[in-house]
């Protein structure tokens, strides 16, 4: 049996809010092996340090590989990130973090090169790169969750900006004077469409006594109420979850029409949990009200599609971000 070569293997990190999930990827990006923790954010950055390390180490043995066969590790983290120096600058989600020197602590407990840069970023690398090719020389992607994460591939690099903070779509005023955003502002796309935002509408019109058939499949008080429950009541013909759903949909739809009038990229893609869930759903009233809202001409022949990579987009993105960086 011939032995593997050392120093072969990347891992991908997808730091989130509520849970960690690890990738052990080959250089041509086959993924090995994965593990998933939680990620118990209210425990501080110590203690998310150490979860990283132990969720990468999981992954690795369950590619029955060890960590010195580990080049690089990738990290994507929600929050504004400084990539040079590896450091979490500020991460709303995550209480503690500040200024936070992630590439140095999880280097310090893993002993391998670490590379972070925000996930929005981390997963639209992975899907430039893994599912597109790399070929398309100008991608959006947007990733609907708890909240939206987006990056943006320009001239076929991934584009930061002046202070690195390019690409944050999420938090594009699409209502003025609309719901309280997590940044601070009102209105943002991120607080009419995320998960969190279909969550809160939802349970704001049970309360105001709306029918809908969650209330039947979960308790009056909704509490584990999950993207996938959303598709079940739209199965079944819920009234409410469609009018939810379907504003979702068309806000998102007038956030991919800015960028076809701001940026004109060739592909734009979606993703995330909410995706995930309700692609067919969505999808078909994103297209549709993005063309509507993009200057006569501009919408032809852009793509505007659903991302197959799913929940591995982050992981997948972080293992091209340690390729990449590992090689220079
Ligand atoms: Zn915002």
């Amino acid at each position: 049996m011939p032995e593997t070569p050392v120093k072969s293997v990347y891992v991908g990190v997808d730091l989130g809010g509520t849970k960690i999930l690890a990738g052990v990827f080959t250089p041509q990006l086959k993924l090995l092996a994965s593990a998933k923790t939680s990620t118990k954010a209210d425990r501080g950055p110590k203690s998310v340090f150490e979860r990283i390390s132990h969720v990468v180490r999981d992954a690795v043995d369950e590619a029955d590989l060890d960590i010195k066969q580990v080049r690089a590790v990738g990290i994507g983290a929600p929050g504004s990130i400084d990539p040079e120096q590896g450091r979490v600058i500020f991460s709303p989600n995550m209480p503690g973090w500040v200024d936070i020197p992630l590439k140095k602590e999880i280097e310090k407990q893993l002993d391998v090169p670490v590379f972070v840069e925000n996930d929005g970023n981390a997963c639209t690398l992975g899907v430039h790169v893994a599912e597109l090719g790399g070929k398309p020389r100008n991608l959006i992607g947007i990733f609907i969750g708890t909240g939206i994460g987006s990056g943006l591939i320009l001239e076929g690099r991934l584009y930061s900006g002046f202070n690195r903070t390019a690409g944050e779509i999420g938090h594009m005023i699409l209502e003025v004077g609309g719901p309280k955003c997590g940044c601070g502002n009102k209105g943002c796309f991120e607080a009419l469409a995320s998960r969190t935002a279909i969550f809160r509408r939802i349970h704001s019109a049970v309360k105001d006594g709306q029918k809908t058939i969650l209330t039947d499949l979960l308790g009056a008080d909704l509490s584990d109420l999950r993207s996938g429950d959303l598709r079940k009541a739209l199965k079944r013909g819920d009234k409410l979850v469609e009018k939810v759903i379907e504003d979702a949909a068309e806000y998102t739809g007038i956030a991919v029409g800015n960028i076809i009038n701001i940026v004109n990229p060739e592909y734009i893609v979606l993703g995330g949990g909410v995706i995930d869930a309700l692609e067919d759903e969505m999808m078909a009233i994103i297209v549709e009200t993005a063309k509507d809202y993009a200057m006569a001409g501009a919408a032809k022949g852009v793509e505007i599609i659903a991302s197959k990579l799913g929940d591995n987009a982050g992981i997948t993105g972080a293992a091209v971000l340690a390729r990449d960086s590992a090689k220079g």
